[in-house]
């Protein structure tokens, strides 16, 4: 293992690990406690994740609320964010907040590159000082909403559930006063409670599943009693506040003139076809929509890494039971190797750390890996449960009109994607996206990926598989850069000094 003070100076450590969420923060701290130097790269300023997403720390006299309102498990976020500043204190950990990894480059023999651009601003720091070698590398770049098309989605006030989460922990600020919350899965219930809580009427949440569906994996669900109690908390919320919870039911349409004003609500069968004659109008100038998440996989499919298709549809890092990669050296961890939630996600990568600490002495496994990892089997049990009671529906794209906006950079609409696929013969989604445009725009698919290669499969008649997905995930350039980034490479892409 290198010497932690040659290494911090230089930009070389033992481990980088992209992404302070619970995963990335977990296995940052330990490996430094477990005696590796660590580069944590993050995009945001502090630590947490999309989980412990929290007000700015540098002024929390200035919110309404402690910086734990809304949130779960905050105890044990203190203690990591604790051990994680007596390791950078130490120079164990070099915590590069504010910065996000565009490219991970390995060269022959040599340790990887991590190359990082500011978030937002400017920055001061040399071009030498914007890339990190490590000999072995934790991707925990987390996920981001998955989100599905539907008619009047684009008007303000229509929000991902997890960003109406991410505003209200991060900032203590509601985006309306009467919300409806709809999609699919527990996640909208923790949503809705936390409106609740703020002070919103929430006035329906439209699950598109039958709760029937938990009663075929029961074992699986004891499998979490963590996740049991936390249901119990939010099932005492609904019926404070007498929230509506509307199983089988979905939001068929979003109206309002220049914002969201009214929602449609409609019964759906088990397929997710709408019963004719239950459509309702419910006013509403919020409407949260959650149908999961989506991996980030950016860095972990430039990598090269083998991926595989989860059980609710997502592509996720293929990982063995010790949390490595079919890279050697590579780890990944929460998130990224399926959705399974925060507890999940801190096992993993704690354990991806002790894997690779016994990866670098060459030693085996010890005592604590072996507990993880039955833990993260557990853990993977129940979020198997968790998918298989709340997929997306088989019949969603029938809630879509053909001039419904997919894509809502370059706005390309449903009807664009078909025509691209039956008139023109795209038969996968790189076809299509560069044929009709969709997930050609700023976010470059991160929200309309999902829908397009979905949509895709569909009027293509493909099986659902990694080929569907990649294409849309597949970015040399990791997040958007600055142009002065790139014009400080050299000819052959090394930093010019
Ligand atoms: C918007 C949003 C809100 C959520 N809110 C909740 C909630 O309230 N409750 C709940 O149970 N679950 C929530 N989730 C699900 C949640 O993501 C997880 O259960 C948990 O946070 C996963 O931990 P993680 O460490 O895998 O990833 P994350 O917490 O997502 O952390 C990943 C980190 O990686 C960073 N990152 C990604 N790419 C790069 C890069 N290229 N360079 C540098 N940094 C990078 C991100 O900035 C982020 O901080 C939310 C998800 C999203 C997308």
């Amino acid at each position: 293992m290198s010497d932690p003070t040659v290494g911090v100076a230089e930009r070389q450590v033992d481990l980088a690990v992209v992404g302070a969420g619970p995963a990335g923060l977990s296995a940052a701290v330990v490996a430094a406690e477990n005696g590796l130097t660590v580069a944590l790269v993050d995009a945001s300023p502090q630590a947490g994740g999309q989980y412990w997403r929290h007000p700015d720390e540098r002024h929390l006299d200035s919110y309404a609320r402690p910086e734990s309102t809304g949130h779960h498990h905050w105890p044990h976020f203190r203690d990591l964010r604790t051990r994680l500043s007596r390791a950078v204190d130490a120079g164990r950990v070099l915590h590069l907040a504010g910065r996000q990894v565009w490219q991970v480059l390995r060269p022959e023999g040599a340790p990887f590159a991590l190359r990082m651009t500011p978030t937002a601003g400017r920055d001061a720091s040399a071009p030498a000082d914007r890339v990190v070698h490590a000999d072995r590398l934790v991707i925990a770049t987390g996920a981001y909403d998955r989100q599905l098309p539907v008619p009047g989605w684009t008007l303000p006030g229509v929000m991902a559930a997890g960003g109406v989460q991410a505003l209200y922990k991060a900032n203590q600020v509601v985006a309306g006063r009467r919300a409806v919350v709809a999609g699919t899965g527990p996640f909208l219930l923790s949503v809705a409670a936390g409106l609740a809580d703020a002070g919103v009427e929430v006035v329906a949440v439209c699950e598109a599943n039958a709760l029937s569906r938990w009663a075929a994996t029961p074992l699986r669900a004891t499998q979490e009693p963590g996740k049991l109690l936390e249901g119990v908390g939010y099932a005492r919320t609904f019926l404070r506040d007498r929230i509506p919870y509307r199983t089988r039911t979905i939001v068929t349409e979003v109206r309002g003139r220049g914002r969201a004003e009214s929602v449609v609500t409609a019964r759906v069968d088990g397929a997710g076809r709408v019963r004719p004659g239950t459509e309702r109008e419910l006013e509403a100038d919020l409407v949260a929509f959650g149908w999961g998440f989506t991996p980030q996989l950016e860095l972990a499919v430039n990598l090269g890494l083998d991926t595989r298709i989860d059980v609710d549809e997502s592509l996720v890092v293929r990982v063995d039971d010790a949390q490595r990669t079919s890279l050697p050296g590579v780890y990944a961890a929460g998130e990224t190797t399926g959705i399974g939630g925060a507890v999940q996600s801190c096992a993993e990568g704690e354990l991806a750390a002790l894997t690779a600490v016994a990866d670098a002495a060459a030693t085996a496994p010890a005592e604590r890996s072996r507990r993880l990892a039955r833990r993260i089997r557990r853990g993977r049990r129940f979020a198997i449960g968790m998918h298989r009671a709340s997929p997306v529906p088989r019949a969603w794209s029938d809630w879509v009109r053909p001039d419904t906006i997919v894509c809502r950079c370059e706005e390309v609409d449903a009807a664009a994607i078909a025509e691209t696929v039956t008139g023109l013969d795209a038969d996968d989604p790189r076809d299509v996206r560069v044929t009709a445009r969709p997930g050609m725009g700023w976010c470059q698919g991160r929200v309309c990926g999902f829908a397009v290669s979905k949509l895709t499969a569909e009027h293509s008649g493909c099986a659902w598989t990694r080929e569907q997905l990649e294409p849309l995930q597949k970015r040399p350039i990791g997040v958007p850069l600055r142009l002065s980034d790139v014009a400080e490479l050299d000819i052959e892409g090394r930093i010019t000094p």
